[in-house]
């Protein structure tokens, strides 16, 4: 099997958008902007994205564990992860984010990282 180079980017280095505030960093509020680190692609998330996720991934099975063994546990009430090919450039890309439950109806989603797999090169 091909070696599979998956970078670690912290969610500030990828996203736009994202609040800070007291106890907390780096969570969505509304919708926030992705940008792909390989090839500059941007994707707009919006809170429902992360609320709709369940945790489905495109991804075959070897490189979704290989996404798995770099995905770490966060602290917090849920954790979950939005999987995708960056419909540019193709780099495997795995959203990692914190679910915190602040009512019996809602969730605060706070983004952790973003892992990123190598893309195509760029026609
Ligand atoms: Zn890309």
């Amino acid at each position: 099997m091909r070696s599979l180079v998956v970078d670690h980017f912290d969610a500030r280095a990828v996203f736009r958008g994202l609040l800070d505030g007291e106890g907390f960093r780096d969570r969505v509020a509304g919708s926030c902007l992705y940008r792909c680190p390989r090839c500059g692609h941007r994707i707009r998330f919006r809170w429902r994205s992360f609320y709709q996720a369940n945790g489905r991934s495109l991804f075959k099975r070897k490189l979704r564990r290989v996404f798995e063994d770099l995905t770490p546990t966060l602290a917090a009430d849920e954790q979950g992860c939005i999987d995708f090919y960056c419909p540019t450039c193709q780099a495997p890309t795995r959203i990692i984010y914190s679910a915190q439950d602040y009512s019996e109806i809602a969730y605060h989603f706070e983004i952790y990282a973003a892992l990123v797999g190598e893309g195509a090169a760029r026609k």
